[in-house]
């Protein structure tokens, strides 16, 4: 195809989603530089969300996700199988258009522990290389939870999270999460208030000795205005808000809180219905991305900088179809593009009380949650848990056709009939249930390949997913769920299923989380990573990759609020550093 040269650019940003758009953000805000991002998908804005909340388009047919008959990854549980392609929405939903997936995520806004920024020496120095699995792949971020907290700060303070602090400057504090890390400030708003079944949840655990918080959430409790000037108005609590746009911009999404700023920036531009398929290099220098436009026009687009943010399957397959870096090797260790692919561990078990919940009343963030089995603690006592993971009751907001059907076990046929309608009417507000999400750990067996079979739309092979799970997601599984068990008795909850055998092997056809992380890592060395902790290529000075592709393995908590900590740091080090200096930033 021939290939048009368009002007150069200063910076080309590779997705709008939350991570390209934040980094165009701190970019035009503080240099002059012209900005451009690549957006493969459709323009986006809050208004396009207030007079439409169809449930069965946005949450069951997945309207604001990738077209999976256009892109969609590969995966097998081994280097043994062979990969096949996803072609329903599973386990996670990648998002696409303006605003990526942080326009319909749940705005669940944890911090990570401090720990986990050297998990590769603090796993080490705990248990001894010994006893730890053979094929773990634990490592350090090159940067620490010290150094990352004014950033934590920075982004909550962008999205108005909100939540009640648990270690505020070294001072434990009751009603937030005390097993937290020291955190500089109070949340910059309260929390919500208390759903009905959170409310019970909280009683149960403060009885057996726990420690609850309210779940920290970019949805916001009140009318806020962040330090760009961006002001939101406060959470309705309708239900309609994890896969959806939020209709009044209570939630923190790309198009409500960086948009508005960037639409009024000179030197911003943004491209829709640009698919991006190489960023260009040569002798360790990028020059520039391709990319196919709506009308199919393949062009050139010469760049000073180049950044990568397109979500982590996305990122990683460009970045190996592009050949920057060594591809990882399984099989020899050798390379590290693709390597430390990880998810996070979710488990869920149901539960149903004698009366209502009111639980059509709801937000993504809404709940109370315990970490007394999360990170390091509590766990020394269950065998084989060497991370753990939260545990909470969420009010997510039972919209009537994706809740319907929770019915407890053996009381009735599952699944279809005039009696499984019935119960399902009667229980449709009595069910309930206790999740948790744990910590994933890398190992050297769970990497990002190019698929040698299948292609996408435009002829490159799709991303391969080789993952599995280990008999330590499974110790976890079963010690959160014990509790899980545990807590719903003291509510006085019937007790239904919890879904412990999704851990038996790792499946696709269940959704889990959108917390898919890792295969562009950052870290201390250019032999154990691909980026430096600022995000910079280790061999490409004038290539950033930003997003939870970094993540050398995943925490326990939602991920975003730490993809966004990085990306913040990162952009300060490109700006306030490279900028006058181009040079490697380590
Ligand atoms: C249903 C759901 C619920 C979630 N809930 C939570 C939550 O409660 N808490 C939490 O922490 N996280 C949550 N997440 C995850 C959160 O949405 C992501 O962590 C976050 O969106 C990552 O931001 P990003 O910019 O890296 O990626 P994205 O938001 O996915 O943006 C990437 C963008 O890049 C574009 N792109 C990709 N490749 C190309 C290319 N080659 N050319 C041009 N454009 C490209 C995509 O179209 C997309 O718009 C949730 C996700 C989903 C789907």
């Amino acid at each position: 195809m021939q290939q048009q040269q368009l002007k150069p650019v200063d910076v080309a940003i590779v997705g709008g989603g939350l991570v390209g758009l934040t980094m165009a953000k701190e970019i035009t805000a503080r240099t002059s530089l012209s900005v451009l991002v690549l957006e493969r998908g459709q323009p986006r804005k809050t208004s396009d969300f207030a007079t439409d909340m169809d449930e069965l388009d946005y949450s069951l047919r997945f309207r604001m996700m990738q077209n999976l008959s256009e892109e969609t990854s590969t995966h097998r549980h081994s280097a043994r199988d062979t990969a096949v392609p996803i072609r329903q929405y599973g386990s996670f939903n990648p998002g696409t258009g303006v605003g990526g997936a942080a326009e319909h995520w749940g705005a669940i806004s944890y911090r990570f522990y401090p720990e986990q920024f050297t998990l590769g020496i603090y796993l080490r120095e705990k248990y001894g290389a010994a006893r730890l699995p053979e094929n773990l792949a634990a490592q350090n971020w090159g940067v620490t939870y010290d150094e990352l907290e004014p950033y934590y700060w920075r982004a909550e303070q962008l999205m108005g999270v909100g939540g009640k602090a648990g270690n505020l400057a070294g001072k434990k504090m009751d009603g937030g999460n005390v097993f937290e890390g020291t955190r500089s400030h109070e949340y910059p708003n309260p929390a919500h208030k208390l759903p009905y079944s959170s409310m019970l949840f909280e009683k149960a655990v403060r009885e057996m000795g726990y420690h609850p918080y309210p779940v920290p959430t970019a949805t916001l409790s009140r009318t806020y205005t962040n330090p760009d000037g961006i002001t939101r108005p406060g959470c309705a609590y309708c239900g309609y808000c994890t896969r959806y746009g939020c209709m009044i911009g209570a939630k923190a999404q790309p198009t409500n809180i960086l948009m508005p700023v960037l639409q009024k920036r000179k030197t911003f531009t943004l491209k829709t219905g640009c698919s991006v398929r190489r960023v260009v290099h040569k002798d360790g220098h990028a020059e520039g991305l391709t990319y196919i436009d709506e009308s199919g026009a393949e062009l050139f687009q010469p760049a000073g900088i180049v950044i990568v943010a397109g979500w982590t399957l996305n990122t990683v397959k460009l970045l190996l179809q592009s050949k920057v870096g060594n591809a990882y090797d399984a099989a020899t260790g050798k390379g590290t593009l693709g390597k430390n692919l990880t998810h996070q561990v979710s488990q869920t078990t149901r539960i149903f009380f004698d009366k209502p919940l009111n639980a059509f009343m709801g937000a993504g963030g809404l709940g109370i949650g315990i970490s007394d089995f999360d990170g390091k603690e509590g766990i020394d006592a269950h065998p084989g848990v060497l991370r753990g993971g939260n545990i909470r009751v969420m009010s997510g907001g039972d919209t009537p056709i994706a809740s319907f059907g929770a019915i407890p076990p053996a009381s009735v046929p599952r699944d279809w009939g005039a009696d499984w309608k019935k119960a399902g009417i009667e229980w449709h507000d009595r069910a309930a249930a206790v999740s948790s999400e744990a910590e994933h750990l890398a190992y050297r067996q769970n990497c990002l390949d190019l698929d040698p079979t299948y292609k996408e739309k435009y002829g490159d092979p799709l991303i391969r997913l080789t993952l599995d799970w280990t008999p330590h997601e499974r110790a976890q599984g079963t010690m959160l769920t014990g509790v899980h068990r545990e807590a719903a008795k003291v509510m006085n909850a019937r007790v239904g299923d919890s879904n412990s055998r999704q851990l038996e092997r790792y499946t696709t056809t269940q959704y889990q989380s959108t917390h898919v992380n890792g295969g562009a890592i950052m870290g201390e060395s250019p032999e154990t990573s691909v980026l430096n902790p600022y995000l910079q290529h280790w061999q490409v000075s004038n290539l950033f990759v930003a997003g939870g592709s970094a993540f050398p393995q995943n925490g326990s908590g939602n991920p975003t609020l730490t993809i966004l900590a990085i990306t913040l740091r990162a952009s300060d080090a490109l700006i306030d550093r490279y900028v006058k200096k181009p040079a490697p930033l380590v």
